[in-house]
């Protein structure tokens, strides 16, 4: 297996980690509530997910 030869410096390394930053999933309005959350999941304000509700905790 190949081994660094040299220590690669502070500037070097956060140079190459610069490329590195998260980018914002995408978020979508929910068809509910209209409130945005992502896409595939349940929504977290009404608890809806594909036309139904999943989950019932926050209702009142
Ligand atoms: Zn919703």
């Amino acid at each position: 297996m190949a081994v660094p030869r040299n220590r690669s410096s502070n500037a070097r390394k956060n140079s190459r980690r610069a490329h590195h930053a998260k980018t914002p999933c995408n978020a979508s309005a929910c068809n509910n509530c209209g409130k945005k959350c992502i896409t595939h999941r349940v929504c977290p304000h009404c608890g809806f997910y594909d036309g139904r509700a999943v989950i019932h905790a926050k209702e009142e």
